[in-house]
């Protein structure tokens, strides 16, 4: 796999969705949905990553594999508006509401996975200027 793609793959287990997301490691990580807590609403808070940055922080916080899952594999089924609004929290709340950090945070997003450098860029700048 190339740096930035990502594989769907099959459900297995408790796990209604997989996906494996390459980074710049040897192996890709896999991004998770617990299967039980599909139904109704966006299951934002059900996902998993095996990439140690999500496992260091309890409670969990979205980390880029997850946050580029929802962008690119399931932003297209939710109103713009939302996941938007959903992800600018997320990437805020990772780093206590500090704007500066978010802002940075954005820009390596925007680096390293270049596919996502438009929705980044946009990030960054609606931090910059405020929600
Ligand atoms: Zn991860």
């Amino acid at each position: 796999m190339n740096v930035g793609e990502i594989q769907e793959l099959g459900p297995i287990g408790c796990y209604a969705r997989r996906w494996a997301v390459q980074g710049r490691g040897c192996n890709p990580y896999t991004v998770t949905i617990k299967k039980n807590l599909i139904k109704g609403e966006p299951p934002y808070d059900v996902f998993g990553c095996s990439c140690p940055d999500w496992a260091k922080h309890y409670p969990r916080q979205d980390c880029k594999h997850i946050m580029k899952i929802k962008l690119e594999v399931l932003a297209p089924t939710q109103p713009a508006p939302t996941i938007m609004t959903l992800t600018l929290c997320a990437i805020l709340g990772r780093f206590d509401g500090d704007r500066q950090k978010a802002v940075v945070y954005c820009a390596g997003m925007a680096m390293d996975y270049p596919s996502l450098r438009e929705e980044y860029t946009a990030y960054a700048l609606i931090l910059m200027e405020g929600l």
